[in-house]
Formats: C-alpha cells, sequence, structure tokens
C-alpha cells in the first residue's frame, strides 16, 4: 500500500508479544510494517527463563527462545524488524512522523504502540549507591555472579518468586523479602518456593537501607508491624516490585492514567485516530504474555480497518 521509502502503512513500537504478534498480523493484512525493536529485541520474557503457561509448549520455553521464534515469524512474513528506537513521535499530523535513535524520518498511516512497562524501583538513596555493586534489577542477568553467596530477593509477586528460584541454581542462600504475610506469587510458585531447603521467606519486611563499603554486604530490613530492624547479611539485592508502563514517548500525545498506563477502548484505540495500543503499556490488571500477543493481534486488525477507511473516503 505505501510508496515513499520511509512510510509505511503501520508501524509498530515495543517488541514483546504485543509487538510481534501485532507486526506478524500486519503484514499478513497486506500492510507495510516496520517494528522498532530497540537495541536488544525481545521485551520482558528475555527475563523470564521458564515460561509453562504459553499455549503451544509442552515443556517450558526459555523467555529469550519464545521471543526469538516471534521475531522469525513476523521477519519471515515479511515485516521489517529494525533494532533501533523511536527517539520521538508526533502525532500531531497523519501520516504520523518518527525520528529513529539513529536519526532517520519515518512516516506512519497507523501506529501501534507496544512499549510494554520498565522495572520498578524502590527508591531509596542507598538502593541507588549500590546499583551494579550488588544491588540488581535483573537476576537472570546477574544471578551467576553469586555462587555461593548469600543474597535476597525484594517483591512477594511471580518475578520475585521465579527470580528467588533461578538464583538457587548459584546462591548458597536465598532470602525473599515481602512487605506482606501472603505472597501474590501464583500458587505453583509458592509450593516451589516452600519445598527450596535453600529459601527463607522473611514476611512483613521492607528495606529501610541497603549497607556496605565499596560493595553491598547487607540490607537493614524493617519490620512494618513492629518497627524492630533485621540486619540482613548478603551481598546480592535482586529488586522485583512489579513494573511500570513505559509511555515516556507518548506521556503528552495520549491520554494516560493516573498510574502512566495508556487509556484504551476496548478496540485498543487511544485517544488518538489512528494510534492504537497493546501489551503491558495499557494493561492495568493481567500482564500476560498471551494477553499482550492477543491485544497485539487486536491492535494490527484495528489498524488495518483503519488505513483501509481512510483510502476509502
Ligand atoms: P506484581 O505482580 O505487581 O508484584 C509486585 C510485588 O512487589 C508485589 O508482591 C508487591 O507487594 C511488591 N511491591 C510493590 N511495590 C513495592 C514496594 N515499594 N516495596 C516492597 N514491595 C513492593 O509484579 P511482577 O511480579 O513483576 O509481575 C507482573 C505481572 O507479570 C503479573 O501479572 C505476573 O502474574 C506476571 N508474571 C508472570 C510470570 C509467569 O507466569 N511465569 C512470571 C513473571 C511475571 P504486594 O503484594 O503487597 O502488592
Amino acid at each position: 500500500m505505501a510508496d515513499q521509502e520511509n512510510l509505511f502503512d503501520i508501524v509498530v513500537i515495543g517488541s514483546g508479544p504485543a509487538g510481534f504478534t501485532a507486526a506478524i498480523y500486519a503484514v499478513r493484512g497486506g500492510a507495510s510494517t516496520v517494528l522498532f525493536g530497540g537495541v536488544a529485541p525481545g521485551g520482558q520474557l528475555l527475563q523470564t527463563m521458564e515460561i509453562e503457561n504459553y499455549p503451544g509448549f509442552i515443556d517450558p520455553v526459555v523467555g529469550a527462545d519464545l521471543m526469538q521464534r516471534m521475531m522469525k515469524q513476523a521477519s519471515r512474513l515479511g515485516a521489517k524488524v529494525l533494532q533501533e528506537s523511536v527517539a520521538s513521535l508526533d502525532l500531531s499530523q497523519r501520516p504520523f512522523r518518527l525520528k529513529s535513535s539513529g536519526g532517520k524520518e519515518y512516516l506512519a498511516r497507523a501506529l501501534i504502540l507496544a512499549t510494554g512497562a520498565q522495572a520498578r524501583w524502590l527508591g531509596l538513596p542507598s538502593e541507588q549507591k549500590y546499583t551494579g555493586k550488588g544491588v540488581s534489577g535483573c537476576a537472570t542477568c546477574d544471578g551467576f555472579f553469586f555462587r555461593g553467596k548469600d543474597v535476597a530477593v525484594i517483591g512477594g509477586g511471580d518475578s520475585a518468586a521465579e527470580d528467588a528460584l533461578f538464583l538457587t541454581k548459584f546462591a548458597n542462600k536465598v532470602y525473599l523479602v515481602h512487605r506482606r504475610d501472603k505472597l501474590r506469587a501464583n500458587f505453583r510458585l509458592q509450593e516451589k518456593l516452600r519445598a527450596n531447603p535453600k529459601v527463607e521467606l522473611v514476611y512483613d519486611h521492607v528495606p529501610q537501607e541497603f549497607t556496605g563499603e565499596a560493595k553491598l554486604t547487607g540490607i537493614d530490613l524493617k519490620n512494618v508491624k513492629t518497627g524492630e530492624i533485621r540486619k540482613l547479611a548478603v551481598t546480592g539485592a535482586f529488586i522485583a516490585i512489579g513494573h511500570t508502563p513505559a509511555t515516556e514517548l507518548v506521556k503528552r500525545a495520549l491520554k494516560l492514567d493516573d498510574e502512566g498506563y495508556v487509556i484504551t477502548s476496548e478496540r485498543t484505540a487511544t485517544s488518538v485516530p489512528g494510534v492504537y495500543a497493546a501489551g503491558d503499556v495499557a494493561d492495568t490488571h493481567y500482564k500476560q504474555a498471551v494477553v499482550a500477543a492477543g491485544t497485539g493481534c487486536k491492535a494490527a486488525l484495528e489498524a488495518l480497518a483503519f488505513i483501509e477507511g481512510c483510502e476509502k473516503k
């Protein structure tokens, strides 16, 4: 459909399950499609070890493998997958204008935003001080460096539980520190945690301060019920307290809710006609890979209908 070299029918931003599914449906719908995947395409699943709940895989699939498959599938079908980010975006006129991190300009008849979410931090000054010196936001990236050491994971959701279990492969002991007395993580993960002798669950505690010299040597934990301080001697601390939507690029252009999620209709339409949002960037509730893929499909079908509607006018 598109004619100019840098004009695409559909531009997809983001390379998680939502982005790749959108690209797959867009090219199969006959649209010229480019996907901006960032320097390391794959999104949050790159940090997930084993996925047991993505349909079609009898045995657990490694997150990075699943994303490789999606990327190859989208490329084979004809989507142009760029390992670049979008630096700026102008949604005030159509076609929409984008500038890539490499400085090139692109035009889009319709746009699908699938930028996902970024890991959240506690916000303590000492957390920042020891980031890269014992404090990490990525157990799968850094766990290997803690062979035989005692470490802590902060958080009580699926990510924290998965991180804790993953770290038992290397660490001597893994404390899972949660602010309540009940984990949010799913039942199956909780069972695995309780069955693992290396894991100690520390309920009702939050980090008050990360301590050490050049590198982390401990965490002062505060008991939220009694106010007492418990000193934990660990050389690694992995923060897994959830994610915030990645909406920096569109925060002035699209309507967002109070937590920064893109507001969409049931059909993934945003506040700007021709712009659709899919996956975790607009998902305040489910945040599952399979749901992201589903909304990516919806967004592509809506974008295809939008382009067709414009051409018929
Ligand atoms: P999450 O479900 O939002 O859990 C975040 C956890 O961090 C919660 O336990 C929360 O405590 C705690 N927390 C939040 N802010 C905190 C703070 N300031 N201080 C201390 N603790 C804090 O996030 P997630 O674990 O990253 O998971 C995100 C989504 O991805 C979920 O829908 C999850 O099901 C999904 N996921 C699925 C899998 C899988 O199926 N294999 C794997 C990973 C993630 P509260 O419990 O008190 O709120």
